[in-house]
């Protein structure tokens, strides 16, 4: 039974180039009648159980005037299991203000998620977004002073002309911030983003490698344990919400164009808004068959430094994943790409680095 929910806000102020996330323009009269109907679709779930995480993603919720957000985030309050519950918010700079922090810790919010994506202004602008990275510091620490302590904030790299001295010294900003989570992404150009119609590229393999391995020694160094191939956090901070996903587990979903995984199947709803606006929240539905089910399974298991238990694999698919991939085990073995202690396979960091190719030979 799933103990997790997923709802999207895709609104946001102003649209970032490389953008391939379900978002629109913020319009006062869509996103009052957004928040409605997504209080209606929340009720359609039926959700029986208290939650043990909710996150809110985006879009940009903070994009919200304080008014919805109070709305939607009250809302969700009522499913939290209020014991023991990871709730958050994801957040940009320039919309993060104290009304909406005292907001968000009435409602019981006790995670953000904060956009700071670089340090360096010309890459900000680059991407479109508005804020400074002096901007991202000043609401990291008003978050803080509103009593939040569970705090992510996140990292683009790989843009456009972006050299290692550049991400050298996103690494030391991000790092000042003292919070107790990061997240690094390496920038991609999907097909449908302002960007690919521009013609951007994406970093060459080898170049953006070198980045991550800078970023993975620093963020090691300075502490911080890369639980997934790009989440890194201190002891105890990692996103509860975000390894439901990764151990492959259910979890209900709303909003445009969100995807929840309930009894085996994976629901996307419509993202076409004025649909969603007049409730036709329906979007595509598609069983998992063993062979997608398998599938997911590593995909989602190999991105963790836990790997998976084979005690795990053999009570999902009644075989040991030893006896099934022995030849490609030991291949990927002597390759150093994966290993396993006590039973647990998990990849190495080489096997991280080169995931795809640990995954086109399970497949
Ligand atoms: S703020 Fe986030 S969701 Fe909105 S356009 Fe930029 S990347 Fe996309």
């Amino acid at each position: 039974m799933a103990e997790s929910l997923y709802v999207h806000i895709p609104f946001c102020a102003h649209i970032c180039g490389y953008c391939d996330f379900t978002k629109v323009i913020y319009q006062e009269e869509w996103a009052s009648s957004y928040i409605e109907r997504l209080k209606e679709q929340l009720d359609s779930l039926n959700i029986d159980k208290p939650l043990k995480t909710v996150y809110v993603g985006g879009g940009t919720p903070t994009a919200l005037p304080s008014s919805l957000l109070k709305v939607i985030l009250s809302k969700l309050s009522t499913y939290l299991n209020k014991n023991d519950y990871e709730f958050t918010v994801e957040a940009n700079p320039e919309s993060l203000d104290d009304e909406k922090l005292s907001i968000m810790r009435e409602c019981g919010v006790n995670r953000l998620s904060i956009g700071v994506e670089s340090t360096h202004l010309k890459f900000l602008k680059l991407m479109g977004r508005p804020h400074t990275f002096e901007e991202a510091k000043v609401k990291v620490e008003l978050a803080k002073t509103h009593g939040f302590t569970n705090i992510s904030c996140d990292l683009i790299y790989g843009l456009p002309t972006e050299t290692l001295e550049d991400v050298k010294q996103d690494v030391v900003g991000l790092l000042s911030l003292n919070v107790p989570h990061l997240s690094t992404y390496c920038l991609s150009v999907n097909p449908g983003t302002v960007w690919h119609n521009k013609g951007y590229k994406e970093m060459d393999d080898g170049d953006a490698a070198d980045q991550y391995d800078l970023i993975l020694s620093e963020f090691r160094k300075a502490g911080y344990k890369r639980y997934e191939v790009s989440n890194f956090s201190k002891p105890g901070y990692e996103s509860r919400h975000n390894l439901v996903y990764w151990r492959d587990e259910e979890y209900y979903a709303a909003g445009l164009g969100a995807s929840g995984y309930l009894n085996g199947e994976r629901l996307t709803f419509t993202k076409n808004l004025l649909s969603y606006l007049k409730g036709s929240f329906e979007g595509e539905r598609e069983k998992l068959s063993d062979k997608d089910k398998k599938e997911e399974f590593f995909l989602t298991h190999l991105r963790l430094e836990e790997g998976f238990e084979d005690e795990d694999y053999i009570k999902r698919f009644g075989v040991s994943f030893f006896e099934k991939f022995e030849k490609q085990y030991e291949s990927l073995k002597s390759d150093g790409l994966l290993t396993s202690e006590k039973g647990r396979i998990h990849c190495t960091d080489k096997g991280m680095l080169l995931l795809d190719r640990v995954l086109i030979s399970l497949f």
